[in-house]
């Protein structure tokens, strides 16, 4: 049995990989037939040896990846799949069937959701290949998508019929297939799966737009209406859970296996929300490239949430996060070495150490966490890169004298302890 819990999703973190270069000569069509069946086809400028992945990150490509003749093979090794010849020799085009089934990938997303209808959200970034190798200077990659004529396609926040042709850059985006309208309000463009409970589109009726304007209240409204994507589907081995995450401009979530829709806990879907929701409002701020530093964003989120929900819930949640980030900081003298150990730790430790900057900032400068991630972002958009550093840059002056030597104690060398007394 696996069960994932809200918040502790990838978010933000995935969007590591590095600026945009030339264009890749690799392209990647996508197709679904009529009889429900995907399969993707690479088609490289020149002859290449092998296709690598710009993200394996495991082997399971090798298992749903089935290349159309045996003359090819998904191979993995040193951490990385490849598609290669059996013969080794040059190619410059290769077709595979694919598995759209739900998986959950270690820290990365899902590469299909299905919805109960037969709809389907699929990640681009799940298709990003490269001719040989990917380099760190990432490039962009095209796209194609078929689907039978009566299904749209809905990418970049538009819909068509049948075919789609797009770009993407970074980490990709969600790509929803299937016949379902989306719904348009003043805040999101949604689609609903019509399996979750009734609870679950009413908290998304009557709370998002709650939490949209208070936000906006908070963080200055945003320029573009987001995709909200949840979606449903069964198992059949009996495992359940749910996921979630954002890329730029769209929140999505995913539950599965008949269990996870029965234990809905609705203050905890409002709680997922909101930290999604608090990711888009970060903006540019929140793409934080390293992985030791995402304690920042996925702290300030679960804050930022805690500012969004009942008091006494983000009170309970606190006391929680203090026992996580304590267990997890049991047997490490550093930060650093216990949170690449368990990535959790940015948000448990992340939100109980947001919470005393908050309250330091109150009692010192009668300004929030709200304020300096405001003037943050704005460090950002003017050229600062988005760390750590330059948000204890930003935060600093705010600080009390003793708050300002325990955040410069964190930050250079780990040191939690205070937190914990
Ligand atoms: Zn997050």
């Amino acid at each position: 049995m696996q069960r994932r819990e809200f918040g502790y999703v990838i978010s933000l973190l995935l969007l590591v990989c590095a600026g945009r270069a030339l264009a890749n000569e690799v392209t990647t069509a996508l197709s679904k037939d009529a009889g429900q069946h995907w399969s993707v086809t690479y088609t490289a400028e020149k002859p290449v040896t092998r296709l690598a992945f710009a993200r394996s990150p495991d082997d399971s490509r090798t298992r749903r990846w089935q290349p159309f003749t045996d003359a090819f093979v998904v191979r993995y090794f040193d951490g990385q799949e490849y598609i290669e010849r059996t013969d080794g020799a040059a190619f410059t085009s290769v077709s595979l069937h694919l598995t759209p089934t739900y998986i959950p990938l270690p820290k990365d997303y899902a590469p299909f959701s299905p919805f109960s209808d037969g709809g389907m959200l699929l990640h681009s970034g799940r298709f990003f290949a490269c001719a040989e190798a990917c380099d760190s200077a990432t490039q962009t990659w095209a796209f194609t998508l078929s689907v039978p004529a009566n299904e749209s396609i809905i990418v970049s926040g538009k819909g068509y019929q049948e075919t789609a042709g797009w770009e993407d850059t970074d980490s990709g985006q969600t790509v929803y297939v299937g016949t379902a309208n989306p719904i348009a309000d003043s805040h999101f463009v949604s689609i609903i799966d019509q399996q979750l409970p009734a609870e679950l589109s009413q908290l998304i009726a009557a709370k998002l737009p709650e939490l949209m304007a208070k936000f906006a209240a908070q963080l200055g409204e945003l320029a573009f209406r987001p995709t909200l994507f949840a979606s449903y589907s069964d198992t059949d081995d009996g495992r359940y859970g749910h996921q979630g995450g954002v890329l730029p401009g769209q929140v999505f979530m995913h539950w599965y296996g008949k269990p996870a829709i029965a234990q809905l806990d609705s203050q905890a879907v409002y709680w997922f929300f909101a930290h999604e929701v608090a990711h888009l409002f970060q903006r540019e701020a929140a793409q934080i490239e390293i992985p030791a530093d995402a304690w920042v964003h996925e702290g300030v989120a679960e804050f930022f949430a805690g500012q969004m929900a009942d008091k006494g819930y983000f009170g309970d949640k606190l006391v929680q996060a203090k026992l996580r980030c304590r267990q997890g900081l049991q047997g490490f003298n550093d930060y650093a070495q216990a949170s690449q150990r368990n990535s959790q730790l940015h948000y448990s430790c992340g939100v109980v150490l947001m919470n005393a900057i908050n309250a330091d900032l109150l009692a010192t400068s009668d300004k929030t966490l709200f304020d300096v991630w405001k003037a943050f972002n704005a460090s950002v958009m003017a050229g600062a890169t988005p760390s750590a550093q330059s948000f204890v840059a930003t935060l600093r002056p705010y600080l009390s004298a003793p708050m300002q030597a325990r955040i410069e104690d964190f930050a250079t060398r780990g040191r939690i302890d205070w937190l914990m007394e």
